[in-house]
Order: C-alpha cells, then structure tokens, then sequence
C-alpha cells in the first residue's frame, strides 16, 4: 500500500490489490479487505515484473555453467519474473519432444515464470515448427552461421563443414523457405544477425580486443538485419533482432522499420554501459558476440532507445564457468551473465536520461507485447499477474561478484553503481526475493502464446 505504482496511465500514488496472483485493482489509498495481506512501500516504487527475453539456461546441457534453478534465483533477486530461453541446450529444442521435455525439467526449478524459444535448423521442415508451436513455443530462434551437430545436437558457433556430423547452418534460404509458416503461426522469428560471409572475411586470431572486433565488423549485422527484414516485409513475419550491438545495426533496423517491416530491436545493458574502453578492466568477461563495440557505438544505441527505435533491453544472460571465462581472449567462451542486472541498470541508465519510468517500458511492457502475452503481464493494472518488484528510489546498489547468484558471478556490469534498491519481488502475489535472496519456494509457471494466428 501506499507506494508510487507505476500504471499504463503513468506513475501515481495508489494501492495494488491482489487476489488469487492477480492485480484486481489500482486504487488510490484505500482500507484494505479484513484480512488481507499488505505490504507497506510508501516512499516506494512498485514496477511490473520485468520479462526478459533472452537467457540461456545452459539447462539441459551444461549444469556446471548454470541451470533452471541457479538462473531463475538470479531473475528473482534481480525483479525479472519472466524468462524466455534460447533453444541452444543440448538437446537442443528444436522438435515438439524436445521443448516439452525442457519445460518439465523447468518446472520443478523455476522460481519464476519462463517462456521456451524453439531452433531453427536448415532442415527444419514446416510440420516440425507447427508442433513445437502447438507445444508452447513463443517463437524461433535462427543462428545464422552456426552449425548443428547431429550426434550431440548442439549448435556450435564453429562451422568446418567437411564434418559428416555438421548440418550446415540456416541461412537466408532456410528463412525465406520458413517465414511464410511463421507468419501464419503469427510467431517471431529471432536472429543472431551477424552474416556469416562477412564473419568469414574478416576472420583472424584474436590477440587483442582490436582483433575482436575487426573480426566482428558492424557490417556483418547491418546486413544480417537487412536480408532477414526483407524476407519479413514480404512475408508478414515478425522479425525480431536480438541483442543489437552497432550504429550500423541500428541504422539498417531503423530504415526497415520505416519501410513498414514487422520488426523489432533489443539491446543489452552491457552494450549500452560497456565499450571497447573497459577491456583493459574486464578482460574476458566482456567477450561475447557479437561484441562489445566503441563508445561511438554505445551512444547510438541509448539515443535508439530512448527515442523508441529499439523498444526492449534484454540480458543475453550467457553464463560460462569462470574457470572457462580465465583463459585467452581467442580461447575464452563467449557470453557472460547479466539476469540479475537487467532492472537496476536499467533504472539507472533511465534515471540519468531523466525518466526512470521507461525502464519498466523497455524491460517490461515492450517485451510482454512481442511476446503476446500483454494482456497479462508487463503492466500494473486489473486482470493482469500480479508480478511487482518493489524498488528504494533512495537505496544504493553496487553490482559485485559476491551479490549474484548465477554460477558465473563476474559479469560486464561488474562495478556499475546505481542509485536503487530493489527491495522486493513478487510472482503471481507471492514473495519470490527479498533483498536480493531469493523466498519461498520454486513456482514458476511456463508461459504460452494464448491465441494463435487466426484467433487474433
Ligand atoms: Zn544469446
């Protein structure tokens, strides 16, 4: 009761009532039902719990690098009471018995709701994508480039084709072939747009982290993102690009969404804290692709932010052991945490460009409307879940090693200081963390696309 809520009619002083894990009303001050449970946040914010639409797992697959349970201790603590994850386990998802396997293993393990994005392969045939949407897919991931191996199926990021156990990597070909299916499913489709010719042209080893990005160049996205928008402006499907890195990215993203293409842009916190400049105080920990880039770069991407060109932030929360991450830059794996991070960088980035309340549109409501589920979630108000995270507008958070709960504990926002503290998180109406450790027990639900095209 009592604090500064944050409605689709913007932020004003009211109570949140909640019944059976769902917002019943958005009042202002009121008595509360005989009875009832109340949480006292005067003098305090009340945001919707963030959706966050690209994490990885490692779950099944990989558990010394994270798992359901590891992962979503980290959402809760951090306000993210939604996580999409990346189909790249192993097995990877990329068949209607795949996906529900991995949702039953989550199940027992979430402590927060969790959404399921299936693979895209190059051999992937229309049947195979409408079982896994009828499954619960939100939505397909393809990464350009990346081969499958078919004995361990797993997607690797290295591509020696005269491997008989390699599948070649989708292409545009494979989207073209695909998207007018998608397009009916009325699913997404999510690229790693980086284009593998080019990635091919400027391949080196990577001695420093100029070698990095020369290897890594801005124009292998700007035409990832303008291949792929125009297999989406001709099929009506909706592209989405994750984790946008360059000006040049952004550029290429900007004009096909003039063009009227069905797309949208996330970025990451650390691309847009993080630059080229912080190497020599990161090391390999900000190793991910596509990379870290200039500052030249970071700036572009806040300015398409905030000017609503790129409409979500999301983690790309890629957990590796640190014992993996403390090697050589060409040696290292790339990908580092971020989940527990996501809000508060995101209050802290909003608070200096002077209106903390778009963190709760980039990290909430966006990511509910691309997900289709912005009837329940990414907003405070009747009928939707009760998902609040109760932020100190005058608490103070540094990010440290020691505070997270991932298994990979350094991440590139390492040191980063806000001027928050997120006080307390509820699922559905329950206590799910409380100053930064996690409550009760896990009860995350998997989310799913409600209605498909045609009932729309
Ligand atoms: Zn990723």
């Amino acid at each position: 009761m009592g604090g500064t809520v944050l409605t689709p009619q913007g932020p004003r002083e009211a109570d949140v009532h909640v019944a059976g894990g769902v917002i019943t009303s958005v009042e202002g001050a009121q008595r509360a039902s005989p009875g009832a449970a109340v949480v006292d946040a005067h003098g305090l914010y009340v945001l919707p719990g963030a959706i966050d639409v690209h994490v990885h797992s490692r779950d099944p697959g990989f558990p010394d690098k994270e798992d359901f349970g590891t992962l979503t201790a980290a959402a809760a603590a951090g306000g993210v009471t939604t996580v999409v994850d990346m189909p790249n386990t192993v097995p990877a998802v990329d068949v209607a018995g795949a996906l529900e396997s991995k949702a039953a293993l989550a199940r027992g393990k979430a402590r927060v709701d969790f959404g399921l994005w299936a693979l895209i392969r190059s051999t992937s045939t229309t049947e195979e994508l409408e079982g896994l949407a009828a499954a619960g897919a939100m939505g397909f991931k393809a990464y350009l480039g990346y081969a499958f191996s078919l004995s361990r199926k797993q997607v690797l990021s290295s591509a020696a084709l005269d491997d008989p156990d390699l599948e070649a990597p989708p292409d545009y070909g494979t989207l073209a072939r695909l998207a007018p299916t998608m397009a009916s499913l009325g699913l997404p489709l999510l690229i790693h747009a980086e284009d593998p010719a080019i990635l091919a042209a400027f391949r080196r080893p990577l001695e420093t982290y100029t070698d990095l990005l020369a290897s890594r160049p801005p124009e292998a996205e700007a035409v990832a993102i303008s291949a792929a928008a125009a297999i989406a402006k001709q099929s009506g499907m909706h592209l989405h690009i994750a984790h946008l890195s360059s000006a040049l990215g952004l550029g290429a993203a900007e004009a096909a969404i003039a063009a009227g293409t069905p797309l949208s842009v996330e970025t990451c916190p650390q691309y847009l804290w993080v630059s080229d400049q912080d190497f020599s105080r990161l090391g390999t920990t900000m190793k991910m692709f596509p990379p870290i880039r200039t500052s030249n770069d970071r700036s572009a991407l806040i300015q398409g932010l905030t000017a609503s060109a790129i409409a979500i932030v999301a983690t790309d929360h890629a957990p590796h052991t640190d014992r993996e991450k403390a090697s050589t830059l060409e040696a290292a794996p790339a990908g580092s945490p971020g989940v527990q991070t996501l809000y508060l960088s995101c209050l802290e980035l909003a608070r200096r460009q002077g209106d903390v309340w778009a963190a709760a549109r980039w990290v909430s409501e966006a990511p509910a409307r691309l997900l289709g589920l912005d009837q329940r979630k990414g907003r405070i108000a009747p009928g939707f879940d009760a998902d609040l995270v109760i932020v100190d507008p005058k608490g103070k958070t540094v990010v440290r090693p020691e505070l997270m709960l991932s298994l990979q504990r350094h991440g590139a926002l390492d040191g980063l200081a806000a001027e928050f503290a997120i006080n307390e998180v509820y699922l559905r109406g329950m206590l799910v963390a409380r100053g930064g450790r996690t409550r009760g027990k896990a009860a995350g639900r998997m989310v799913h696309v409600d209605t498909l095209a045609g009932a729309t």
